[in-house]
């Protein structure tokens, strides 16, 4: 006799894909820390070409199909992060430059929410920072455009509005570690596999959203995606 789960288990997430009726399976949401020099430079950091370091959402915080976000608790300080999101249909530990490429299923536009508040608090207190960047409703996400279709996303522009008021504005060649290179350093720690989300860092202008806001995010080629916070 097969074994039965005690309740029915959680559906997988699932991302649309442009021009295509098969959806996207996710497995796994992985984030870059600082890859654009100005936001360094906005967080306090040194931008000099120091390896990326990662983090990670939860699958289940994806927020697809232009869905609003509820404002998060905990947080008087909810930031936009605007971001080139890279999606795999392959993986494997140690990647070459060669198996990172072929790994790339396509790219869609995200915005990595953040309770900044929050995380400015763990780090000061020495504390893990994963709340504040893995909260329900945490990772938004637009269709994914296949690489087949769209090339290589190595440079066009990047851009986040509020309430129609442009707040970041950046081109994606100046993320100091392309997404081969985040690609190869993540496999060296993790291994990767198709179902996992990149989203791949984000350039200067983060700030606050209060309900009520729409937040809009753009890049070239891959089209936009709306938020309202309510
Ligand atoms: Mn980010």
């Amino acid at each position: 006799m097969s074994q039965k789960y005690l309740f029915e288990p959680a559906p997988c997430p699932t991302v649309s894909i442009v021009g295509e009726e098969k959806i996207f399976p996710v497995r796994r949401i992985y984030c870059v820390g600082r890859n654009y020099a100005d936001h360094a430079r906005e967080m306090g950091h040194d931008p000099d070409r120091e390896p990326p370091f990662f983090f990670s959402k939860p699958a289940d915080g994806l927020v697809v199909g232009g869905a609003s976000v509820l404002y998060p608790p905990l947080t008087e300080d909810l930031h936009y992060e605007g971001e080139l999101v890279v999606a795999l249909a392959g993986g494997g530990r140690d990647l070459s430059r060669e198996e990172a490429e072929s790994a790339i299923f396509g790219y869609a536009v995200g915005n990595d929410l953040t309770r900044r508040d929050m995380q400015a608090e763990a780090k000061a207190l020495r504390r893990p920072w994963d709340l504040s960047k893995g909260f329900d409703g945490s990772a938004v996400l637009g269709p994914i455009s296949p690489a087949a279709m769209v090339g290589p996303c190595t440079n066009g522009r990047i851009a986040s509005y509020v309430n129609g008021e442009l707040r970041q504005e950046a081109d994606l060649s100046q993320m100091i570690w392309p997404v081969v290179d985040v690609i190869q350093f993540l496999s060296r720690s993790v291994a990767l596999a198709a179902g996992d989300l990149i989203m791949t860092g984000t350039p200067a202008g983060v700030g606050s959203l209060k309900r009520g806001d729409v937040v809009r995010v753009e890049i070239e080629k891959l089209g936009q995606i709306e938020t309202h916070i309510l």
